[in-house]
């Protein structure tokens, strides 16, 4: 009993109170903890009503479904179970409680579910990373890659070219160790090599077809610059007042610069309101320039918010924030500047900015052909011709690992030495088992099941 494995426990749903507050239980003392508490396990997968009870004093704690899966059936590939409870805050701490006293069961630490499944292989290690994506999905676009990954997009195929590697890499082994016999023939390194290329040329083109799937986990981002009062602001408040505005959950990373994070067209959006952005005298507010300028400069879009009501301003500020490819001149104050010194505005900036609009940030005139407009730019930004195979650093760093070694190996050529191309086939191979999670992952899994929350 000593040596079990722990059996772990957690609130699984969000905190109490709610409606409902599912707890789960998994490991080898599961069953146990069912009898205690419910006086039974279930019929296995199936939803059974029970009497949650104190195994302290008999006394009845709540009426709840019990759901029993004994493993290797289980998500985690191990026993588990269920209770989904009234969310009550009482409730769920005098069963968080009476499981805390049973034998073998201690409180699960973040993400240990999921670490578990990993372990026993039910899930790799990017539909683990695909399932921390899930969860924190905030759009649309995030949820249906998240998804995707979970469902192994990414693992499958990763594992797939991991086989094929390991049947060149067979070929050239056979090479090597049996290269006295009269009866293995002598072309095996040519058939390994050929199988190489062509597997070289298949990841280093999914690889240039990921695009921008990366950077839909964090989002786009849209700075908003201009001439002060011009109404940055005020475009900013009325674009994060939209129904569709994800209220933003993170401080910006400057205090110079207010972020909102915005879901527009099902894509996740940050805007950048650089209003700090002016000339100073005082070193440390130069500083804060310094650092919201280089976000701004950074940014994937800049909108260059124009006061179409005062002429010529905004083109003394045409500097290096508006000069980049992407940016979108904006004249506000419509209400005030009627559409004839709008256009005259448009006019100075038509070399330099790629569209232009007339909107009142007041009066929201035209806010809907600007928003409209960015959903357009998103969808164009994160438009893949193919099924992405990198949506973090991490993949496309092992990806290029990979392309890389079958180079080496590809270098050495059919007359090559052949130990270093089965050395080089085998670093291939152990790049992408580093992917899923196959091979050696240690010093990234603490990493990732960081990201977790507890009961997942
Ligand atoms: P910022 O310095 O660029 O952030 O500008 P603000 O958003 O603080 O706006 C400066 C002033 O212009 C404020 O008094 C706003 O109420 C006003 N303002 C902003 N947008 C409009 C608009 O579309 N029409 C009118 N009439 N006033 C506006």
């Amino acid at each position: 009993m000593t040596s079990m494995r722990p059996t772990i426990f957690a609130l699984s749903s969000g905190q109490p109170p709610a409606a409902i507050a599912v707890v789960r239980i998994c490991g080898p003392q599961t069953r146990v903890a069912l009898e205690t508490l419910i006086g039974r396990a279930p019929e296995p997968r199936r939803a059974a009503l029970a009497r949650v009870r104190d195994p302290a004093s008999g006394e009845v704690i709540d009426e709840a479904l019990a759901l029993w899966f004994p493993g290797p059936r289980s998500e985690t590939g191990e026993d588990m179970a269920e209770l989904q409870l009234h969310g009550g805050r009482a409730i769920v701490a005098a069963v968080l409680e009476a499981l805390g006293k049973t034998e073998g069961c201690r409180p699960a630490e973040p993400g240990e579910f999921t670490r578990r499944a990993f372990e026993n292989g039910r899930l790799d290690l990017t539909a683990v990373e695909g399932l921390a994506d899930l969860i924190a999905a905030d759009t649309a676009a995030q949820r249906r890659q998240a998804f995707r990954q979970l469902k192994g997009l990414i693992g499958d195929r990763a594992e797939a070219w991991r086989r094929q590697i390991i049947e060149a890499l067979a070929l050239v082994e056979a090479r090597i160790d049996f290269s006295d016999e009269a009866d293995v023939p002598e072309n095996l390194i040519g058939p390994a090599l050929h199988a190489a290329q062509q597997l070289r040329d298949e990841i280093a083109a999914k690889l240039a077809g990921s695009g921008h799937a990366e950077r839909l986990r964090e989002g786009l981002v849209v700075a908003i610059a201009g001439p002060p009062n011009a109404g940055k602001s005020t475009l900013l408040n009325r674009l994060a007042r939209r129904e569709a505005a994800i209220v933003s959950p993170y401080p910006g990373t400057t205090r110079d610069v207010i972020e909102v994070h915005l879901d527009v067209a099902g894509y996740p959006l940050t805007l950048l309101d650089t209003a700090g952005i002016r000339d100073s005298n005082d070193p440390i507010e130069q500083e804060g320039v310094r650092r919201a300028r280089a976000r701004a400069e950074a940014a994937d879009l800049v909108l260059w918010i124009n006061d179409a009501s005062v002429l010529g301003i905004a083109a003394e500020k045409t500097d290096e924030i508006i000069s980049k490819s992407n940016s979108w001149m904006v004249n506000n104050k419509t209400d005030l500047a009627g559409d004839k010194l709008g256009k005259t505005a448009e006019s100075q900036f038509s070399q330099s900015a790629e569209k232009t609009f007339a909107i009142s940030a007041a009066t929201g005139a035209g806010v809907d052909g600007l928003v409209e407009a960015l959903g357009a730019f998103a969808r164009d930004f994160f438009a893949m011709t193919e099924a992405p195979v990198a949506t973090r650093a991490r993949h496309r760093a092992a990806l290029e690992r990979t392309v890389a070694a079958l180079d080496r190996a590809l270098g050495e050529g059919e007359s090559g030495r052949e130990e270093v191309i089965a050395e080089e086939l085998r670093l291939a191979a152990t790049e992408l088992g580093r992917l899923t999670g196959r091979v050696d992952v240690e010093d990234v899994l603490d990493v990732i099941f960081r990201d977790f929350c507890i009961g997942k």
